[in-house]
Formats: C-alpha cells, structure tokens, sequence
C-alpha cells in the first residue's frame, strides 16, 4: 500500500470517527449542576453540566436588579461542560449586585432551558475581612474595628427608612446594605470608574445598597451622619415612585434626599440666593436629567432641587412629596407629578420660585445667526479638459541623452521595458524547463 493510500484512509477513518463523535454530541439531554464563582474586580465564572453531551447551540441568559431584559451570552460548548467566564474588569459591575443566570440550549428543534440560579458578586478583595450585622431594615457591613461606627450608620439607616417611608408615603421595597469602608481606596475600588472624586457616600437604589467611606479624610462624624440619611433617602425615593417608565426628575431626587438630612433647605437657600444675583439660576429642565460636572454647577443645583422641596413643603403641605411619589408610580411625567403634588401647573410653580428668589425664569438660550463666510476665495482659473490634443508638438526623441548626458525619462522607461521583457522571457524558459524536468519524473 503506498504511503499516500495509508494516508488516505487514515483521514476516512477520522472522518467515520468524527461522524460518531457528533452523533453523541446531538444526544443533549437536559442541563445538570450550575456553578458560579467571582473574584472581586476579575471575573464571573458560569458552569454548567451538559447531561449527554453538547447541544447545538447554548446561551447563558445574565440578568442584574433593575434592568427589563436578560443579556444572552452565545457559549461555545462540546462535551458534557460548558463554561463562561465574564469579565468584569473590563465590565465594571457593583459589588453586593445578585446577578440572575440561566442557561438556554437549542438542539433540533428543541429549546431547553436550565433553573434560574443567582450569585451575589462579593467584594472579597484581600484584606477585606467583612462581618455584618442587620439592624432593622438595613444589615451593615464592616471590616477591622470599624463595628462601633458600622452599627451607629446602621441606626441612621433605620431612622432615615422611618422618616422617608413617613414623607414620601411608601414602605421599603426590602432590606438594605450598608457597607463601611475604612479607606479611600477600598471605596473607590468598589464605586467604579465613573465615580465623581469628590463622593463621600453612594447608594445604589438599583441593588439596595449604600457604600460609605469611613474615615477623618471622608468627613466629620456629622458629615458621615448626615451623608448616611441623604443616601437611605435615595432608596426610600426609589421604592416610592419605582415605574416602568422613566426616572422622575434628578433635581427632586437630590432635592427631597438633601432636604431631608435635616428637614429644611439649610446653607442651601444662601446658594440659590446668591446666584440669583450672580451668574442666573438654572431652569429646572436643564437639571433633570444630570447635574453640571463642574463644582459650582452641581452645588447650585443640589440647592436648586433642596429650595424648591422646602418651597413644596412650606406652601402645599409635607403630604405634597407623598402625592407626587404616588402620581410617579402611577406613570406620570415630571410635570404631571408636581401638578398632583401641588395643584398647580408645573410652570406655575416654577415661576413661583424663582419670583421667591426675585428673578425672572430662566429661558432657553437661541443659538446666535451663522453670519455668512468672510473668507476670501481665490477666483476659478481655466480650466483644463484634460485628454491628448493631436496637434501637440512630439516630445523629444526616446531614449535620447539630455543636456547633462544622463538617459532621459523616456530613455529610461524603455530600458525598464526591455528589462522586463528579458525577465519574463526567462522566466517562461525556466517554467518550459520546469515542466519539462516534472514531465520526465513523473515518467521515471
Ligand atoms: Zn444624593
């Protein structure tokens, strides 16, 4: 048998091999144990048993608090394990987030899709050695000696859930998390990178959890205590105007969670006062959907939303927050919520606080008139029409010396001609002689 035939048949018998191995393959039979792992900052490992072997085609179905729809991963899988490892070092995800997976399997026309199964993504970087304990509402987590300062923001917790379920007319949703960093590198580690320099504290309504940085660099005890009941006031906010339709208004967000560390507009009138006589104020739409980066921009308007909640409260009632949070879970627009919560229309009671503050609304800026171009263009010359005109004189004889006796372009062009010429005409020898020689093998 010659070498090539062996070959051949080897490669038949792999194929017969792969064939067999396929038909196994195709006998999926349902999905067996699901695991999931994290490393804080790293990844989250997905596994899952494949009872028989590999479908068609599998897909892992990853869903986060909050969000409508589930993200679909396409998994490659052969054999009886599949797995997916997400990457969340390049995707920033909050820690303390229950991430909801299940894995769908496509195979013939049959789609089969595994038990829904959650792992919470846990910040357990090295050093953080978190204890907990739930006080109330809110369970709060703490690592080194930081347990005295963890249950007191506890407390706060429980007294700003109390005082915002009492407002804003709601109960909690659930339980909430409170976790106590010691450093500013450990905070920031787990706020992300989109986090602002300056945050002290953060809540995310989304995942029910706030982050607070402890330590003399953060702030004040009073600083701490006040950030702690701004940021449980998020969430109570959250829970009382949760709608499938959009985020009512950032200003009144900030405004009811600043108005109520301490139940009034505070150092914050001052702000507003000031820049009524200063730089304007803003419109209150141009601070819905975000605040101003810079400093003053986002200071103002935090003040902005603080003022016009003491100005709801003080002339409509505290009962106003609680028909506006219920008018927001019924669907309304920003607008319509102030209307429920006040009486009256939403420009009216815009107009209002800025006469309270002795200015007029701000209005749109128009856009200044694009003058017409003040460039000066060169004027169009002739122009060429291109092509060969017959009647040109004939340019200097090929291959000619020119004055300082080097070859012309033209003499040079048709020496590289000649050249290519000689080249090719060797090169069709060489490929005669070539299949001359495999011509005389071939007979051997
Ligand atoms: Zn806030």
């Amino acid at each position: 048998m010659g070498r090539l035939t062996r070959w051949l048949l080897a490669a038949a018998l792999a194929c017969a091999v792969g064939v067999i191995a396929a038909d196994a393959a195709a006998a999926f039979d349902g999905f067996g144990t699901l695991e999931a792992d994290s490393a804080y900052g790293q990844n989250i490992t997905f596994e899952v048993s494949l009872d028989g072997g590999a479908p068609d085609e599998l897909e892992l179905l990853l869903r986060t608090p909050g969000s409508d729809a589930a993200f679909v991963v396409p998994v490659d899988a052969s054999g009886t394990r599949a797995s997916y490892v997400w990457n969340t070092a390049v995707d920033y995800v909050t820690p303390n987030t229950l991430v909801t997976y299940q894995w769908r399997a496509f195979d013939g026309d049959e789609v089969t899709v595994s038990d829904e199964a959650t792992i919470r993504y846990d910040d357990d970087r090295p050093g953080l050695d978190w204890q907990s304990r739930q006080l109330g509402e809110a369970t709060v987590h703490w690592y080194g000696d930081a347990e005295a300062q963890a249950v007191r923001f506890g407390e706060l917790t429980a007294l700003g859930v109390e005082r915002g379920e009492e407002r804003l007319g709601t109960t909690l949703a659930g339980p909430v998390d409170v976790f106590v960093y010691a450093s500013r590198d450990a905070f920031f580690g787990a706020l992300g990178p989109g986090a602002r320099e300056w945050t002290g504290a953060a809540a995310f309504s989304e995942i029910r959890t706030i982050f607070m940085w402890n330590s003399a660099e953060a702030g004040s005890q009073a600083y701490l205590e006040t950030a702690m009941v701004h940021e449980v006031t998020h969430i109570v906010f959250h829970d009382a105007t949760d709608n499938p339709f959009h985020e009512p208004a950032r200003w009144l967000n900030e405004g009811i969670a600043t108005w109520s560390e301490a139940g009034d507009a505070g150092g914050d009138r001052a702000i507003v006062e000031n820049e009524a006589s200063g730089g304007g104020l803003f419109a209150f739409d141009a601070i819905t959907e975000q605040f101003p980066i810079g400093e003053r921009g986002g200071r103002l308007s935090y003040a902005q939303g603080t003022t016009m909640v003491d100005l709801i409260v003080d002339t409509y009632g505290p009962e106003a927050l609680a028909r506006m949070t219920a008018a927001y879970r019924d669907g309304a627009s920003d607008e319509e919520a102030l209307e429920a919560g006040t009486g009256i229309p939403a420009d009216e009671l815009y107009a209002d606080y800025y006469a309270s503050f002795g200015v007029e609304a701000p209005t749109p800026i128009e856009p200044e008139p694009i003058a017409p171009s003040n460039v000066d263009r060169p004027t169009a010359g002739e122009v060429d029409p291109g092509g060969v005109d017959p009647d040109a004189e004939r340019p200097p004889d090929e291959g000619s010396p020119s004055e300082d006796g080097e070859p012309s372009g033209g003499g040079f062009d048709v020496g590289l001609i000649v050249l290519l010429a000689a080249a090719s005409a060797a090169a069709g020898l060489a490929a005669v002689a070539v299949s001359r020689r495999a011509e005389r093998r071939a007979r051997s």
